[in-house]
């Protein structure tokens, strides 16, 4: 089957499945393949739920017109997303960068859905697979495609633009996230700024945080840009504080968040000057902003028994938690909790950053410091450590903290949610 008689059938059949136990009726499934299985093997049983057609590369029985075969399901559904964006002709903005990427994805769609008809990555569906699904949300109605990228190696981004050809682009930062992948800063640079090349190739237009000079020096002589910075440089917008949550001013308004932490600053900046480019008022654009408030373990805040916790264990790296720590040390509070869980994919850099961190958390002399797994668990100075999250555990369950404000933080793998259920 030609791609266009495929995507004529995806018209027909607009929804998509990977999953064989989340078949939807009258949906495409695609048999993809992961490490630890074949999407091939379970076509059979997508049809039997109600798909109207399986694509795969594998036939395993004998007669079905309700079975496609391509020679690479994933290729196909990459070129099927890259077909489908040029056949709806929504304008699309790319976003990535080493932290923030979903909240600034989230933030940007809370404030331009409020004048366009826009879809947005869900969740953080954001790689090879993430991409071209959110390209076939598409509908012919949208305006605009808000498409998050995420990468871990170089080469990511560049084929992920190739897909999704952005019209605009907006990197949130260059941290030190995914090091394992890209050996060092530099290589995130490289890596990330991918985007910047995709879009200066086609002389695309590109947001950018004036404030950031990796971002101002990179984009210097390029005239297809607009930027936001608190010093009045280009569209200015100033911080306020973030006590617990973000408050800035943009043209004498003032906008309070639902965010804790001042990291959610620049990511409130994307959207507003996103949302001023596009010629929202700025009361939607303040609607936009404060309505929306954070899911899945991302800065909530959270009460509970006379604790109030700071909840940020929805991921971590060396950049993210750095900021968490400096933003919890500056908050108006008594008696402050900090929970530092292990951070991942860090590669030779791990045991380097996790005693960086150990050590400037014990120099902010919060009340208690815990710091759990393995890594942290290496980690040298005289802190009682957990080496597993059960270590802390046990200690949890037999000891009781007064009132305290509490900052929980660590990679997904951690789990340090957890936490909430043991105090
Ligand atoms: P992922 O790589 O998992 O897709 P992401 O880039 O989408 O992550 P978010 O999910 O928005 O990032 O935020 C994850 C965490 O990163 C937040 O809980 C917060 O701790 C931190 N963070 C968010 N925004 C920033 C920022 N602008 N700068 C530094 N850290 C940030
Ligand atoms: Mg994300």
């Amino acid at each position: 089957m030609t791609l266009e008689a495929l995507h004529q059938l995806f018209l027909e059949f607009p929804n998509i499945c990977t999953d064989s136990r989340k078949i939807t009726d009258n949906c495409i499934f695609f048999a993809l393949k992961g490490d630890n299985f074949n999407g091939n093997a379970y076509a059979e049983e997508a049809l039997k739920k109600g798909a109207s057609y399986a694509v795969v590369d594998e036939k395993r029985t004998d007669h079905n017109d309700q079975i496609i075969v391509v020679d690479d399901v994933l290729s196909t559904l990459q070129q099927l997303g890259q077909w489908h964006r040029d056949y709806c002709k929504a304008t699309v903005i790319a976003l990535t960068g080493s932290n923030g990427k979903t909240t600034t994805k989230e933030l940007i769609a809370s404030v331009l859905s409020r004048k366009f008809k826009i879809i947005a990555t869900k969740g953080n569906l954001n790689n090879h697979i993430g991409v071209p699904l959110t390209l076939l949300s598409i509908t012919p109605e949208t305006d605009i495609a808000i498409v998050e990228m995420g990468a871990n190696h170089l080469k990511e981004i560049e084929f992920l633009c190739k897909l999704a050809k952005p019209d605009y682009g907006y990197i949130t930062n260059f941290g030190k996230a995914h090091l394992e992948g890209f050996g060092s800063v530099e290589g995130v640079i490289k890596a990330k700024g991918e985007l910047y090349d995709y879009l200066i190739l086609n002389k695309k237009h590109i947001f950018f945080n004036g404030d950031d000079p990796i971002q101002t020096n990179r984009l210097h002589s390029y005239p297809h840009k607009s930027g936001y910075s608190d010093n009045k440089q280009y569209y200015p917008i100033t911080f306020l504080d973030a006590d617990p949550f973000v408050r800035l001013t943009v043209e004498n308004l003032t906008i309070q968040t639902q965010l804790v932490g001042r990291y959610n600053f620049t990511n409130c900046c994307a959207a507003i000057l996103i949302g001023h480019y596009f010629k929202l008022t700025l009361d939607l654009i303040k609607q936009g902003i404060e309505n929306y408030s954070p899911q899945n373990n991302r800065s909530q805040i959270i009460e509970k028994d006379g604790y109030q916790i700071v909840l940020d264990a929805y991921n971590a790296n060396p950049t993210s938690m750095k900021l968490a720590l400096e933003n919890f040390k500056e908050l108006k509070a008594s008696n402050k909790v900090v929970f530092l869980g292990d951070m991942f994919e860090l590669g030779s850099s791990s045991e380097k950053e996790h005693q960086e961190l150990s050590d400037l958390a014990i120099s902010m002399n919060f009340d208690a410091l815990f710091l759990v797994g393995e890594n942290f668990y290496k980690t040298k100075n005289s802190l009682t450590k957990y080496r597993s999250f059960d270590e802390l555990a046990q200690y949890l369950k037999t000891t009781k903290f007064k009132k305290s404000t509490i900052l929980i933080k660590g990679s997904r793998g951690m789990a340090l949610e957890r936490i909430l259920e043991l105090l």
